[in-house]
């Protein structure tokens, strides 16, 4: 009860409140700014075939640079973002300006996007995306949007249905964080979904923790006989990356191949495979 609190507790929630509040309409007029002013940037994390070390594809991931703040992590606005519907118009900026930039590099990797179930909910995905393809000329099947399953609580057909449609599109869809929300496996079953990514928690327990490789273990064996594809997320150690391919998992992401980077780090890093690889080809 509030009487048996010591007499400034209420105050000080108030407090602590209202600066919640303040901060969170100062996030959204910032937000609004940078928008407007360019201070949002993408930057690119490879994801790699674990069998050949070789970078297939990359997914897309914002970074916000504040002229006095510095960088602000994505989990720091994404949230607000997402309440003040900005993600709506945030999100179409990160799908054109990753399908621009990846569209013009000289190697044909994949590119996974983000994508917040609000921009399906309130925003024309679909429209969008066939915009940013047709812009870009990259090709559809190059694209996956990535969903994250705690954020699907607004489950409805309509959002099937778009799915549906990216899909038909030649669009991959991937399921983000897999393994942290509440109804994962429910999700596997009733949404159209391509490939799973195994959340960094999982695989973070690795080598060592006897119930990470066990569920790491079940996942895999669930998504092929799903017949779904599998990455793993936040690969940091050589031990953990040969782990995941001992067990079958193919695709990596994670600091151990490199972290986000921009683009034309990226680039560089595609041009300097193709280096390392003409060598032995030479040999025959
Ligand atoms: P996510 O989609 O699961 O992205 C992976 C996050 O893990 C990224 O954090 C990445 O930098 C980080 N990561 C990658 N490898 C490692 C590793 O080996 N170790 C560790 N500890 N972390 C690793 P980031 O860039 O801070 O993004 C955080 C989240 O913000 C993303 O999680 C995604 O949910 C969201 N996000 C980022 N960009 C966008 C965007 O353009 N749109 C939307 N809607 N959400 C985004
Ligand atoms: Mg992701
Ligand atoms: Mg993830
Ligand atoms: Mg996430």
């Amino acid at each position: 009860r509030a009487s048996d609190l010591p007499g400034n507790a209420i105050a000080v929630f108030d407090e602590e409140m209202n600066q919640r509040i303040k901060s969170k309409q100062e996030m959204e007029v910032a937000l609004r700014r940078a928008l407007d002013s360019d201070e949002f940037s993408v930057h690119y994390q490879p994801q790699v075939a674990l069998d050949s070390g070789e970078v297939i594809g990359v997914e897309a991931l914002i970074r916000w640079s504040h002229p006095e703040m510095g960088n602000i992590p994505p989990g720091q606005f994404i949230p607000t973002a997402e309440e003040t519907g900005l993600i709506i118009e945030l999100g179409r900026w990160v799908l054109r300006r990753a399908c621009m930039e990846v569209g013009g590099w000289p190697k044909p990797v994949q590119l996974s996007v983000n994508v917040s179930p609000l921009q399906f909910e309130h925003g024309d995905i679909v429209a969008d995306v066939r915009e940013a393809l047709e812009e870009s000329g990259l090709p559809a099947e190059r694209l996956v949007v990535e969903i994250t399953e705690s954020l699907l609580i607004t489950e409805t057909s309509q959002f099937t249905a778009k799915l549906e449609e990216l899909r038909a599109c030649g669009i991959g869809v991937a399921l983000d964080d897999f393994g942290t929300g509440y109804s994962s496996l429910s999700y596997l079953g009733r949404l159209p979904i391509d490939k799973i990514k195994i959340d960094q928690s999982f695989v973070s327990g690795l080598p060592d923790n006897a119930a990470s490789t066990a569920i790491i273990r079940a996942v895999l064996m669930l998504a092929d006989s799903l017949d779904k594809s599998v990455i793993a997320e936040g690969i940091e150690t050589v031990d953990q990356a040969w782990l995941l391919r001992l067990l079958g998992c193919r695709i990596g992401q994670g600091y151990y191949f490199g972290r986000p980077c921009p683009a034309v780090d990226l680039v560089a890093k595609l041009n300097e495979d193709e280096a390392d690889k003409m060598p032995m080809e030479a040999m025959g």
